[in-house]
């Protein structure tokens, strides 16, 4: 029998249809949406169109909801009151299943799928979110779609795709003391640069990567976007299988004993070749601090921001003056100096019940000095973290406990930095203008967050918790 990837194993199993040049038909298991999707809606109504399976098809509202208060009102303006509602027209007309506003089980999408069971290994998954990656944490291929796919989705439960190459990429080794997923998918992308996965689907392997907790690998995954590939995946495993078992959507009895020896046939086969192979050394990850627009743009906290003048690539050296221009960073400054004007703890990266653990474990018994905004990932993250005392933790030490959503990561909500304002912030993108004109973004861990909110500037949390 042909050896084969993880990614081989699910891919070949769902493609319907095959033509010239490439493009494969391929089946979706699972169809995610989100109050962005509104477009798609209107144009299955413009044809007259049904959503062909509803029962495979989930919504949540993210982008556009209030984290500060819970009237829907308290968004930046009208349009985005318009979508931020639509969404409920759109799933009982067509439907499909709604964790609506002020459900528990609302928040960000790619939150939503694995916690209630809907994302489970050996499916395809897909959402009008290039963050989408997010889901193959656990075992399966997930990738994001444009506005116009999401329609041929809704419509077909298919999708025309060129297959891309197999890459993995093994991380060995013990991630050290106050490293987490954040810092490993950060320093991977600083070694294979943001362009270095565009065409192919990862698969993330190693001894450090199987260390890591499914909140781990799905931060891992979610970044996969930022390294130029679509698609990263986990093998499953026992943590998949002990995460995914009891959840709403999970199969439960004989379909859940089926379901398991299926999922335990899917890891790669050891002969399998894929087309590119990268190793990074877990035991050298550091907490990492992103200094540039891009992810790419990366460092220890113990380091300094790198001098372009000893960049050889011309091109290179040009790109990093500029983002040091933007950034208003100076070659030779130590992490550790630059100050912060605000913290943000959320977004589809870091806002599961163990970041929001790991950022109080820093919080605990402190005072912020600068202001910071946590927003769990969805209503049963911040009920639990309620649970836990951690909202208690957070607003004891200064920081606000805000309403479940995608508020700061991209500020369509209104949560925003003011022009020239620097962010230490968990979420996943850091270019010019993200967290609103002017912004200047840096991508930590939730637990180097909280460190920067407790010291105003950034702060290698090891020494931090020594202390
Ligand atoms: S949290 Fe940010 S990256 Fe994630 S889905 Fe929302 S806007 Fe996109």
């Amino acid at each position: 029998m042909e050896s084969k990837t993880l990614f081989e194993n699910i891919w070949d199993r769902h493609v319907i249809a095959e033509r010239e040049g490439g493009q494969s038909l391929v089946y979706i298991d699972r169809h995610l949406c989100h109050d962005g999707s509104f477009n798609a809606f209107g144009q299955l109504r413009e044809h007259g169109r049904d959503v062909r399976r509803p029962s495979q098809t989930f919504a949540t509202p993210d982008h556009y909801t209030p984290t500060r208060s819970a009237d829907l009102r308290d968004v930046p303006d009208a349009r985005a009151h318009e979508i931020s509602t639509a969404i409920d027209k759109n799933c009982a007309d067509f439907g499909v299943t709604l964790f609506p506003w002020g459900d528990d089980r609302q928040g960000i999408a790619h939150v939503v799928g694995p916690e209630q069971g809907i994302t489970v290994p050996g499916i395809t998954l897909c959402c009008g979110d290039s963050h989408t990656s997010t889901h193959g944490a656990l075992g399966c291929i997930s990738f994001g779609i444009g506005a116009s796919e999401v329609a041929h989705v809704m419509a077909t439960q298919a999708i025309w795709q060129r297959r891309p190459k197999t890459m993995r990429i093994t991380v060995d080794g013990k991630l050290g003391f106050g490293v987490s997923g954040k810092d490993v998918i950060i320093a991977i992308i600083r070694q294979i640069s943001a362009a270095g996965g565009t065409g192919y689907a990862i698969e993330y392997a190693g001894s450090a990567i199987r260390g890591l907790s499914m909140e781990g690998r799905l931060t891992l995954c979610n970044m996969t976007i930022e390294a130029g590939s679509r698609i990263g995946m986990v093998a499953p495993d026992d943590v998949t299988l002990d995460y995914v078992e009891g959840r709403p959507y999970a199969p439960k009895g004989v379909a859940w004993e089926k379901a398991v020896s299926f999922w335990r046939s899917l890891p790669t086969d050891e002969e399998a070749v894929f087309d590119t192979e990268h190793a990074v050394d877990g035991d050298a990850i550091a907490p990492m601090v992103t200094w540039g627009n891009s992810p790419q743009w990366a460092a220890p906290v113990t380091d300094t921001i790198p001098d372009p003048a000893s960049e050889f690539d011309v091109e290179k050296r040009s790109e990093m003056e500029s983002t040091l221009d933007y950034m208003d960073l100076k070659p030779g400054t130590p992490i550790s100096e630059i100050k912060v004007d605000k913290v943000f703890i959320g977004s589809c990266t870091n806002a599961r019940i163990e970041d929001l653990r790991s950022a109080a474990a820093v919080a605990k018994g402190r005072r912020a000095v600068v202001s910071t905004l946590i927003s769990p990932g969805s209503g049963l993250v911040k009920k639990q973290a309620e649970a836990e005392g951690l909202d208690k933790i957070f607003t004891d030490a200064g920081m606000e406990w805000r309403l479940p959503g995608c508020s700061m990561c991209v500020g369509m909500n209104g949560d925003l930095l003011e022009p020239g304002e620097r962010s230490a912030s968990t979420s996943n993108r850091n270019f010019r203008g993200r967290q609103g004109q002017g912004s200047r973004t840096h991508l930590v861990s939730p637990s180097m967050a909280a460190a920067a909110a407790i010291s105003g500037t950034f702060t290698d949390v090891r020494k931090l918790m020594e202390d």
